[in-house]
């Protein structure tokens, strides 16, 4: 991976990424995931990461896996489960191009959980991100927040019978995302369609 280009003059140019959410955003969220056999992708997620490469951008996953402080699982199998996924991917011919992930349980008020932007800035840095022109498509007001912090624009999925409980989260948290789509793939074109 290439991921800073060179421009015509020499100049390193920094790339756009679109930041997606883990579970209940390329997978359903059963709770506290541990088992790769147990991870499946939604409908369309394989077509639109495709898209996403296809304009250009970099695909990076930032997710929150408290259940490793909790015990739950290992920092090991939270690698697992992103191999995993990635093999899923790869049969259609696309991938995650990093995934960075916080495994603190929420009491403990680290900066890499998000809404914190800790690791999206690690992200910037590693990957030479633009993210003024970056984007995040996710599943809670969290993703959103997380988003906004940044500057990125923010699209929320609403998953069919969460609607009402993401509602109530974001206007609870007094934050609103600047698209809306009840799947992945049609946050993604909503993204793109950005230009
Ligand atoms: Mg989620
Ligand atoms: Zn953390």
């Amino acid at each position: 991976m290439a991921p800073v280009q060179e421009s015509l003059y020499g100049e390193k140019r920094r790339r756009r990424a679109l930041f997606v959410d883990r579970d209940g955003t390329l997978n359903p969220d059963p709770g506290y995931l541990k088992d790769p056999a147990r991870l499946e992708l939604f409908r369309g997620v394989g077509d639109a990461l495709r898209l996403v490469h296809d304009h250009g951008e970099l695909v990076v996953c930032v997710t929150n896996q408290s259940g490793v402080e909790r015990g739950f699982y290992t920092a090991e199998d939270v690698g697992r489960i992103h191999a995993r996924l990635n093999e899923l991917l790869a049969r259609e011919k696309t991938r995650v191009d990093a995934f960075y992930f916080c495994p603190h349980h929420p009491d403990r008020g680290c900066a890499c959980r998000k809404p914190g932007t800790q690791l999206f800035e690690r992200a910037r840095e590693e990957l030479g991100l633009d993210l003024a022109r970056s984007a995040i498509v996710g599943d809670r007001w969290l993703d959103i927040e997380a988003g906004r912090r940044l500057g990125l624009l923010t699209a929320l999925v609403k998953n069919p019978g969460h609607e009402q409980a993401v509602e109530r989260e974001l206007a609870e948290h007094g934050c609103q995302p600047d698209l809306t789509a009840h799947s992945f793939a049609g946050a993604v074109a909503r993204v793109l369609a950005r230009g």
